[in-house]
């Protein structure tokens, strides 16, 4: 009699079916637990270094620093990380501070970065730690506020320097990146991320990838959102000049309207964003901020000129946007017998988690940070500049909720506003997630 079970085929499968249980109960596993480091002893001691790190945070939060004038903010970080024993170079793209941690044992370098610079605003919380400081920004005294969390990132990276400095049985480097001017350097001065990485901040040794994250107010505290690919926007600035011709404003058949050639220009570039851009894909906006033309009621002017900002995500979008700009402007300027050109400068570029670093690390931020407060989110139109260090290598950049939770995540103040407030207990997620994704990843790429 033909039994099913019977047929060399079928044992044949049944045995291969075995096997791939026996592998997915048995081997995969301990594969998978490959992305949790994060031993009890680390674990403790970085409970243990928690009062420390809320410390410096309130120090530095009183003593808020503009862009490339970190001086104070400098030492602090450099003292510390030289007390641990960190290689530690100074002066960095001007006030940048740069730690090298070798493990025992040689590998692959990540590299850590946080970024130090506080804002031209004015604190209104009352805080034990407000700061009071004032500053000339632009040749106008203001007051100068951590309005943007940076002072959480700079302590939660001297947290985690001092967790792994003393936990350095790992395989590979840690390059700790403190970075000047994130907000943007003062008019005519460099700066930035992109001034450390011309001063060779990824090099010698070479970083083969890096993490960054964003303390994040509207995101409740325990809670990070991620997301793989564009996860900020590229920013451009442009300018666009028209010049027709002047005119009595009774006789306008005499003259070139720039005025009425503008209109048609600022309807045109937006249908570039509602025509010609694949919105399944990415998001995109274009948005004009001024324009500027004219003197009196009665005269048509000779030329216009208006200023806007590009938001993209996504590398292909912004090449379209950019010659689709170029090609409506001239077009409908030459249509009126007008001129007009356009330049588009390049501000920070697309902050692009690399998919597949960004897969190899998930588990480490869920096995740490639980997985259901580890939240896939939308793309932000907002821009920053550690993309200047994903355009060079793999990067991973992520939020980290700082709102109390007794704060509706909607009704919690925003970034750069007199108002801004990040608690204290966000910055632990902070250290256990960079300590764990440095550790994790050097032990998963281990040479
Ligand atoms: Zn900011
Ligand atoms: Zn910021």
């Amino acid at each position: 009699m033909f039994h099913k079970n019977y047929n060399p085929m079928s044992k044949y499968i049944i045995n291969k079916i075995q096997i791939f249980i026996f592998l997915f109960i048995f081997i995969l596993p301990i594969n998978a637990q490959e992305n949790n480091t994060l031993n009890n002893k680390i674990n403790d001691e970085i409970l243990n270094i928690g009062k420390k790190v809320i410390e410096w945070r309130h120090d530095i939060h009183k003593n808020p620093e503009l862009s490339n004038r970190e001086f104070k903010t400098a030492k602090k970080i450099a003292d510390h990380l030289i007390s641990l024993g960190i290689d530690v170079q100074t002066e960095v793209a001007h006030t940048g501070v740069v730690g090298i941690l070798k493990g025992k044992r040689t590998g692959k370098v990540v590299a850590l970065r946080a970024d130090m610079d506080a804002l031209p605003v004015t604190e209104r919380n009352n805080l034990p730690y407000k700061s009071n400081v004032i500053s000339k920004y632009n040749n106008r005294n203001t007051g100068v506020m951590h309005a943007c969390g940076h002072d959480t990132h700079v302590a939660i990276l001297m947290g985690v320097a001092e967790i792994l400095s003393n936990n350095n049985d790992f395989s590979g480097t840690v390059k700790f990146i403190f970075q000047p001017a994130e907000e943007g350097a003062p008019e005519g001065e460099t700066g930035g991320a992109l001034q450390m990485i011309k001063e060779g901040v990824l090099k010698n040794p070479d970083v083969d990838a890096i993490f960054g994250l964003h303390i994040s107010s509207g995101l409740h505290v325990g809670k990070i959102n991620y997301r793989p690919k564009g996860i900020m926007a590229a920013s451009q600035r442009f300018v666009i000049d028209v010049v027709g011709k002047q005119s009595h404003g009774s006789s306008p058949w005499l003259g070139i309207d720039p005025i009425l050639v503008s209109s048609q220009i600022i309807s045109g570039i937006q249908t570039i964003v509602s025509r010609n851009s694949e919105l399944t894909k990415q998001a995109a906006v274009i948005s004009i901020g001024s324009i500027h033309s004219g003197i009196r009621f009665n005269i048509i002017p000779e030329s216009l000129q208006m200023i806007g900002t590009i938001r993209t995500l996504d590398i292909e979008m912004k090449e379209l946007i950019r010659r689709r700009m170029n090609e409506i402007v001239t077009g409908i300027a030459s249509a009126y017998g007008a001129k007009a050109s356009i330049t588009i400068t390049d501000g920070a570029s697309i902050t692009y988690n690399d998919p597949d670093l960004t897969k190899m690390m998930l588990p480490t931020l869920e096995s740490i940070a639980l997985k259901e407060n580890v939240i896939l989110s939308d793309a932000v139109t907002g821009a920053e500049d550690f993309s200047y260090f994903q355009d060079e290598i793999p990067g991973l950049y992520y939020f980290l909720g700082g709102t109390p939770l007794s704060v509706p995540e909607d009704e919690a103040p925003s970034h750069h506003t007199p108002d801004f407030f990040v608690s204290d207990k966000s910055m632990l997620l902070g250290v256990k997630t960079m300590t764990g994704l440095a550790l994790d990843y050097l032990k998963i790429n281990q040479l």
